[in-house]
């Protein structure tokens, strides 16, 4: 069915600007298979790898033909590089030691590191090497590479969901997302947001899109107007500040040394969650404590000024750390996961808290730790003995369960602060799979029942002196982020792309009008009458 100009699409927006670009439908590509074991046959293993390096080897060749002088002596080092005999040596020793091939040479390939550490321009050469082993990789598992998307123009892509590794793929010509499933925690909205690429998800009708048409991505609105211009774009609130500093601290969300860069440039106070396991999703073997504590110290040393809060390390379910088993059943959101860790790999634990401190030592910043996924009050107080006796941190955790949520007046004179991780409490309390991306209007921050569980959280903590902050997905919203002060909460903590706009928000309001816009959020009974209900009881004050 031709959709009409003028025909608008609802579904939940991400970011707070709009645009305008023409339709392009993007088939996903299939996702490389983790690391993992061979069956026994080496020698097979050997010949495949063999072949597919001789495989990409040529894909370089045709490159370099079309490319420029400069570009072909790149291509040509490359090619020396993925054909180097050490390299494919070691990777041999990999497969003898049980990994495939596939993995097997990326292992080969991240024990470079360190050799090429140091120098820019081998630095570079060994990125675009590793780029080449997703080639190698791809091939042994007979996957087309890529998502193949335009380099040129402005297009709203479209896809029924995206996966962390499509994004890889993004051009400059991406303009605009939309898609069919996912929710405002899919990895999907996460990444547009740091990305700064307005979105809309969790669209269904966006089926009804054709290659060609020209669309308006409106997701303060939270829609799409087919054949729409900027002219009709809702407008965000634009909060105009009343004060140089916001009502609480507004702190930034990392998982990386360039996301630590990236956050000094923003305003943000410190840092509010520090997600280490993204440094390890890639990693077959456990790295030491001089290892962790090398990289922990270079991204505490690029932190914006303020405390940085590192959560220990949360594997299992949606991120798995190949270095670590973290066995489930049927359903990998309730198998063993973040703190759980103590019972699958406790000394993984204790060694990390232990490189915490080194590298806390070493750069002088003010560290708190804090354990993800803690489900009883006595798994928090296990934590916070553990932590204590590590180092000189502020300790807290992750409220992410119901079941935590419920028990903070036991955490009295036990833990410094706690955040609430709105993404994965929300999984749990509607029971709706963050990974299953049809569910994505349960997972939106604005559903009362959310709100009014956050209220108790924030209550109980401040009744025991317990400091409380929130660092899901939800404390990227500016709105909501003053909903959450007005709640009771300390500090929120945001995505990059959002510590301005959230903090404008927050230097917007008096503390006592975010107290009158919670109790607004508070009084909806549907997360559509919720938002809009805030957002007039905001316009109102701007
Ligand atoms: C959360 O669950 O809200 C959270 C911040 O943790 P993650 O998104 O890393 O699971
Ligand atoms: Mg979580």
């Amino acid at each position: 069915m031709a959709l009409a100009s003028g025909t608008i699409l609802t579904g939940l927006g991400v970011g707070l600007n709009s645009v305008r670009g023409e339709v392009f439908w993007v088939k996903p590509q299939a996702t490389l298979p983790g690391p993992a074991k061979h069956a026994g046959d080496a020698a097979a293993e050997k010949e495949t790898l063999r072949r597919a390096i001789h495989h990409v080897a040529a894909y370089l060749d045709e490159q370099s033909l079309g490319a420029g002088e400069t570009s072909a002596e790149i291509f040509e080092a490359l090619k020396m590089l993925l054909e180097d005999e050490d390299l494919f040596e070691t990777a041999i020793a990999e497969i003898e030691s049980g990994w495939n091939a596939a993995t097997a040479f990326i292992v080969a390939v991240d024990s470079l590191d360190e050799a090429f550490a140091g120098d820019a321009a081998l630095e570079e050469r060994l990125a675009d090497l590793k780029g080449l082993v997703r080639r190698v990789a791809a091939h042994i598992s007979g996957i087309q590479m890529g998502l193949d998307l335009p380099t040129t123009g402005s297009y709203v892509i479209v896809c029924d969901d995206f996966s962390p590794a499509d994004t890889a793929w993004f051009t400059e010509a991406v303009v605009g997302l939309v898609t069919l499933r996912g929710g405002p925690t899919s990895h999907t909205a996460i990444i547009c947001r740091s990305k700064s690429i307005p979105a809309l998800v969790c669209c269904p009708q966006a089926i009804d899109l054709v290659d060609g048409m020209q669309v308006l991505v409106d997701p303060v609105g939270d829609r799409v107007v087919v054949g729409g211009d900027a002219s009709m774009a809702t407008k965000a609130i634009s909060f105009v500040a009343k004060s140089l500093d916001p009502i609480i601290p507004v702190r930034a969300n990392i998982g990386s040394l360039e996301d630590s860069i990236q956050a000094a440039t923003t305003a943000a106070n410190g840092v509010g969650l520090f997600r280490t396991e993204l440094l390890y999703l890639s990693e077959t073997t456990m790295p030491s404590v001089a290892k962790q504590a090398k990289s922990y110290a270079e991204i505490l040393r690029a932190a914006p000024e303020g405390p940085i809060v590192v959560r220990t390390i949360d594997a299992g379910s949606d991120k798995p750390v190949p270095f670590l088993e973290m066995p489930h059943g049927d359903n990998p959101a309730s198998g063993l996961r973040g703190f759980q860790i103590n019972k699958a790999h406790r000394q993984f634990l204790i060694d990390q808290l232990e490189s915490i401190e080194v590298a806390r030592k070493e750069t002088g910043r003010e560290v708190w730790v804090m354990a993800p996924m803690i489900a009883t009050a006595s798994e928090a107080v296990e934590f916070a003995q553990l932590a204590r006796s590590a180092g000189e941190y502020k300790v807290g955790i992750m409220v992410e369960t119901p079941s935590i949520a419920m028990s903070i007046a036991d955490l009295a004179g036990k833990l410094d602060f706690i955040s609430v991780g709105t993404n994965d409490l929300s999984q749990y309390l509607f029971a709706a799979d963050r990974m299953n991306a049809g569910q994505g209007a349960l997972l939106n921050p604005w559903q009362p029942e959310l709100v009014r569980l956050l209220k108790a959280i924030a209550s109980e903590s401040e009744k025991v002196g317990i400091t409380s902050g929130v660092c899901g997905e939800a404390a990227s919203d500016p709105a909501f982020a003053i909903v959450l002060a007005g709640l009771g909460f300390n500090s929120v903590s945001a995505s990059s792309s959002q510590v301005g706009a959230v903090r404008s928000a927050l230097s917007a309001v008096t503390l006592k009008q975010a107290h009158e816009v919670a109790q607004v959020a508070l009084a909806a009974t549907t997360a559509d009458q919720c938002k809009s209900a805030v957002l007039d009881a905001l316009a109102t004050l701007a």
